[in-house]
């Protein structure tokens, strides 16, 4: 209920005419370690709560321990640090500015510390679109690219509001890299698109993106079965160029059988699409074997052969051979909303941002939220 009154309160702010908001900040999740955590940096100053304050040169090392962490031999019994520097500071070949919090907690029965970074939102965006997609793109696709990762964060934000992060850093969210990934172009994109976001009715949209969506992007409801009337599902004739339009891949018998070994309980001998989408998208999927069938969903199948083998649902051709399975398909991504290499053609044919966002949005406006 408390989740819920926050976002009353915001979507009631925004929704009066004219009422700007405050610059937001956003809490990105960069780390979980269950062994050391090294943190690197100028003249660390580590802040436990409730606790004393301590400074290191150059490095700290942290372990897990119970009900808190032991730093240096030291053990401190507080379920959170601030680690802060006036210089960077370094994390796994990654790079943040400012701070790092490490909040000890337990999940899934084991301890772990969890490390994440609070970020001004306008920051994060520069080295969100930087690490989306490439610099040398022109500035109306890295425009969209940043409307439509701002209101994904803001959406992401207010949903998660009263959890200890708002986004993941990888995939699962919007892929973030640190400060050491940060472009001029994508530096401008965000400038020239301050505080700008995607809304449908006043409210920021699920503005989810993909890389390639290889013809025709998938509507929300045959997606995922969200009736958003603002993801359709678009045709998408510019991302042609995309090297991930056209695909193959072979995948071996052994894995998967390994992959659908929970489900189905003996070897595949088949695979058998019985339904597609409207883009073309596997919906319905029979595994069978010798002696058992089962029926999965087309997201379902990605899911457990494995994303990066599986590039989309848009599996055109299946066979078997001596080896495995061969797949052969179109696009990249879950194929919900914006088409990046769509929208990179699209700027190349001369369209503004704004013309991308209403494309792969429709019924939707983009307004200036602070
Ligand atoms: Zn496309």
């Amino acid at each position: 209920m408390k989740r819920f009154w926050k976002f009353f309160v915001f979507l009631a702010l925004f929704s009066q005419s004219g009422e700007l908001l405050a610059e937001q900040h956003v809490r990105i999740a960069v780390g979980r370690f269950q062994a050391q955590i090294h943190i690197q940096g100028k003249d660390l100053k580590i802040q436990p709560m409730d606790l004393p304050a301590f400074t290191a040169a150059n490095e700290l090392k942290c372990t897990p321990a119970s009900k808190g962490f032991r730093c240096g031999g030291k053990l401190l019994l507080t379920n959170k640090l601030r680690v802060s520097s006036a210089g960077r500071l370094k994390l796994n070949n990654h790079e943040y500015r400012r701070e790092l919090e490490l909040i000890s907690r337990t999940h899934k029965n084991k301890e772990e510390v969890l490390v994440v970074h609070p970020i001004p939102l306008e920051e994060y965006l520069v080295g969100i679109v930087s690490s989306e997609v490439p610099s040398s793109w022109p500035l109306e696709a890295l425009k969209a690219q940043a409307i439509a990762a701002r209101t994904f964060a803001l959406w992401k934000k207010y949903e998660r509001i009263d959890l200890p992060y708002h986004m993941e850093s990888t995939v699962l969210d919007q892929v973030y890299s640190g400060a050491s990934r940060e472009f001029d172009s994508a530096r401008k994109a965000v400038r020239q698109t301050y505080g700008e976001i995607l809304t449908h009715r006043h409210r920021p949209i699920h503005a989810y993106f993909h890389s390639t969506c290889g013809k025709q992007t998938e509507s929300a409801e045959e997606g995922w079965g969200m009736s958003l009337s603002y993801l359709p599902g678009s045709k998408c004739p510019n991302c042609k160029v995309s090297d991930r339009h056209g695909w193959s891949t072979q995948i071996p018998q052994t894995q998967i059988d390994q992959a659908f070994k929970s489900l189905l309980g003996e070897k595949v001998k088949e695979i058998k699409i019985l339904s597609r989408s409207k883009s073309g998208r596997m919906k319905k999927v029979a595994l069978i074997g010798r002696n058992k069938k089962k029926t999965v969903t087309g997201v379902d199948i990605r899911r457990m052969l494995g994303y990066s083998k599986l590039r989309s649902t848009l599996v055109t051709e299946m066979a078997k051979n001596s080896k495995g399975f061969v797949f052969k398909g179109r696009g990249s991504g879950h194929g919900v909303g914006m088409c990046q290499w769509g929208a990179k053609g699209m700027a190349d044919l001369g369209r503004s941002a704004e013309e991308i966002l209403s494309h792969y949005y429709p019924k939707t406006r983009v307004r200036r939220m602070y």
